[in-house]
């Protein structure tokens, strides 16, 4: 049986689930803001 469950988005750096208003778009993922962004730019 399909359970529904709420689309939640985690920040692609930190793992933390991200809020509709607060999270960030960036290379097609979702960040917590431009500092998580960067954070997982200087480890590639
Ligand atoms: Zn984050």
């Amino acid at each position: 049986m399909p359970q529904q469950r709420p689309k939640v988005i985690n920040c692609a750096s930190c793992g933390k689930p991200l809020k509709k208003l607060k999270r960030y778009y960036r290379d097609d993922k979702y960040w917590c803001d431009k500092t998580c962004w960067r954070k997982s730019k200087k480890t590639e």
